[in-house]
């Protein structure tokens, strides 16, 4: 068992992964637009074909260790997904579910040190060919490996171990700011 790090920019939020190998997740680059949105509403630039790294997996295998007080939360929109952020230096840090019983999220692969022990990216999806139209490469893969997971941790209870939300109440732990509608997009 590798205990992987990753840290926000600046360095005040650090963690790390619990288990940081191919079986405890899948490891993706996602060219979606809300994704690639996300990383330019931080100013962080992205080449016109390149997506963005992701690691996913369960919750319960992501442990913050140092700057929890500055885990923000963001949405593009006020039914988006949970956007995760470290508020001290504006650094994009995860994905999740809007809810815990659905024990899914991501990290974003730019924040570790080493992605080697994720193994080899197995999926990339909503690629842009180049008549525009996009497509999917190893989706079924990561469906099913969520499916499992997520299956698992409920089956477990290990969905309660959970660096997002309050298992009691089910609110996440910071409150969620819906970003500008505009905010990311090209030419704004
Ligand atoms: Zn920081
Ligand atoms: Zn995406």
């Amino acid at each position: 068992m590798s205990d992987l790090r990753f840290s926000c920019t600046c360095g005040a939020l650090t963690g790390h992964l619990m288990d940081a190998s191919p079986r405890a997740g899948a490891h993706a680059i996602c060219h979606c637009e809300d994704c690639r949105r996300t990383l330019a509403y931080y100013n962080i630039p992205l080449a016109a074909d390149e997506g963005v790294g992701l690691f996913q997996t369960n919750p319960d295998n992501i442990r913050i260790d140092t700057g929890r007080r500055y885990l923000g939360l963001m949405r593009l929109s006020p039914r988006g997904l949970f956007r995760w952020y470290a508020s001290c230096c504006n650094t994009p840090l995860f994905n999740s579910s809007t809810r815990p019983r659905f024990p899914f999220s991501s990290v974003l692969t730019r924040n570790m040190i080493d992605t080697d022990p994720l193994g080899p990216v197995v999926g990339q999806v909503f690629k842009r060919g180049p008549n525009g139209k996009t497509r999917h490469e190893g989706m079924g893969r990561l469906v099913a490996g969520m499916m499992l997971r997520t299956g698992s941790a409920l089956v477990t209870g290990k969905w309660r171990q959970t660096p997002f939300f309050n298992v009691e109440t089910g609110e996440p732990v910071a409150t969620p700011v819906i970003a500008p509608r505009d905010a990311g997009r090209a030419g704004s």
